[in-house]
């Protein structure tokens, strides 16, 4: 049987192991898939985990539930020999050991990408991960708790200043996300009001959301003006050290939550590998998702998709002609991989990726988004609507669609939870303080 390694169970690869096992034949090959962690993690929805409005495990798709007839093996890939057609495994516990495969398919997606500002490896937190979103949510509700005991000074000003760097759509959606869970807990503090919260977002360029329209950008600009929050263009984190904040326009401020959404690399796994990498760090792909060298020759049996990849973007769309690293492309390079290594293996033609952008929706906080395609624009509740009809659909898998609309309407009608757990970090803390030791 051929044996299929899937590097990766994000978007792209769970979609791709999805799909093979739905179109193999039984037989026919036997799939594994790799990745440290034991879940795809539906990323569009972090802001949403982090302002509270959705619970961390319902943001995450388990691969040994879903991917029943894949083998599953829950470790980084750490080196890919594809000229001896071996890839090593590095296990959280324990010794790496080496697998062979007859066919690879790199889907190890993309990591935080940041530059050398002094404080910001140290202090600042990503939004690429569900425990990062779970953890942001935890910061800021135990925030608000120490500061609600505190006199009106720097400490209570630093704990209650959330920075977010980047004014791409992530962080424009985490940042309209958190004002608005701010806005809940302020309610819930008879100490703290609307005032006393800041929150900044730094942009070096001089607009937000490059994938609208500069008008659709200005309305949101104006949309989180009116909320109180404070959008720096054309500026930049000069540092961060110790939470010391420090814009190039000389403004500094102390903050307790940094959070870089400042851009996005393919995973650097893929240096440790003799597959061919373009400039920008990414696979060469062709269109039909197979992997090829600089001249374009096919590299066999070697295929890629989603943010780790370099495909070319046939519709026109992309950016330097290839596919921008968004979901919309990872979905469908999955499914479409999948199809096309099925169709290898029969002998049949793989097809070329082709795919019309569909536009861009984003929640910009409780009953407030953004819709974007084209020249169209829809804004306010509609397209806050949009967004989660949009995205609580396409989570995959019912049983997941079910826990997030179901929370979203406990949440309506309960409204948002607003209890954090940030003793998480120590879960022993309590058992310790109480426990009883051997005398010395
Ligand atoms: C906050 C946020 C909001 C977003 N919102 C949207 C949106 O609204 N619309 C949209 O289209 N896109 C959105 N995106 C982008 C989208 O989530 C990504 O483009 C998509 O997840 C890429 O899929 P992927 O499979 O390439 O990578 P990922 O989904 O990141 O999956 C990569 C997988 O590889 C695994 N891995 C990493 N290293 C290794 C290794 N060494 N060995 C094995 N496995 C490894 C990881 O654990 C992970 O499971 C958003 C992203 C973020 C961060």
């Amino acid at each position: 049987m051929r044996k299929i390694l899937i590097v990766g169970g994000g978007y792209a690869g769970f979609y791709t192991a999805k799909k093979l096992q739905k179109h193999l034949r039984r037989g026919e090959a036997e799939v594994t898939v790799v990745d440290p962690l034991p879940y795809m993690t539906y990323q569009p929805f972090l802001p949403e985990v982090a302002a509270g409005s959705i619970e961390p495990r319902h943001a995450v798709v388990a691969h040994r539930r879903h991917l029943n007839k894949t083998k599953v093996i829950t470790a980084k890939v750490t080196k890919i020999d594809h000229a001896n057609k071996t890839a090593e495994l590095t296990p959280a516990v324990g010794e790496p050991w080496t697998v062979d495969y007859d066919t690879i398919v790199v889907t190890a997606g993309a990591v935080s990408r940041t530059f050398p500002i002094p404080g910001v490896a140290d202090q600042a937190i990503g939004l690429k991960t569900i425990e990062e979103a779970a953890s942001i949510r935890d910061r800021i509700t135990d925030n608000f708790a120490k500061a609600a005991n505190l006199p009106a000074g720097p400490e209570r000003d630093r704990l209650l200043t959330v920075v977010v760097v980047g004014g791409g759509f992530a962080g424009i959606e985490v940042f309209g996300e958190l004002r608005s869970f701010a806005s809940s807990l302020v309610a819930a503090y008879d100490t703290i009001s609307f005032d006393d919260t800041r929150f900044h977002l730094i942009e070096a360029m001089g607009r937000i959301m490059p994938e609208v329209s500069l008008p659709t950008s200005q309305w949101v600009l104006r949309e989180l003006d009116s909320r109180g929050a404070q959008v720096h263009l054309d500026t930049q984190l000069v540092s961060a050290v110790d939470g010391k904040v420090e814009l190039s326009t000389g403004e500094t401020f102390e903050s307790d939550l940094i959070i870089w959404t400042a851009g996005v690399m393919a995973n650097p796994v893929v240096r440790n590998t003799d597959l061919p990498i373009e400039e920008r760090g990414r696979i060469r792909a062709r269109a039909d998702l197979r992997v090829v060298d600089e001249n374009g020759e096919v590299v066999p049996d070697a295929w890629t998709a989603g943010d780790v990849a370099a495909v070319p973007d046939l519709s026109g769309g992309g950016v330097g002609g290839f596919c921008v690293p968004n979901a919309q492309h990872a979905v469908r390079q999955g499914k479409r991989l999948a199809k096309n290594l099925v169709a290898d293996i029969r002998g049949d033609a793989p097809i070329e990726y082709f795919h019309k952008n569909l536009g861009a929706v984003a929640g910009i906080g409780l009953y407030r988004g953004v819709y974007q395609y084209k020249k169209l624009a829809i804004k306010g509740f509609i397209a806050w609507f949009m967004h989660r009809g949009y995205h609580g659909f396409a989570m995959p898998m019912w049983e997941r669609k079910a826990r997030v609309f179901g929370n979203w309407i406990i949440n309506f009608l309960f409204r948002r939870d607003l209890v954090g757990i940030p003793a998480r970090d120590v879960p022993r803390e309590a058992f310790e303080t109480f426990a009883s030791r051997p005398k010395a």
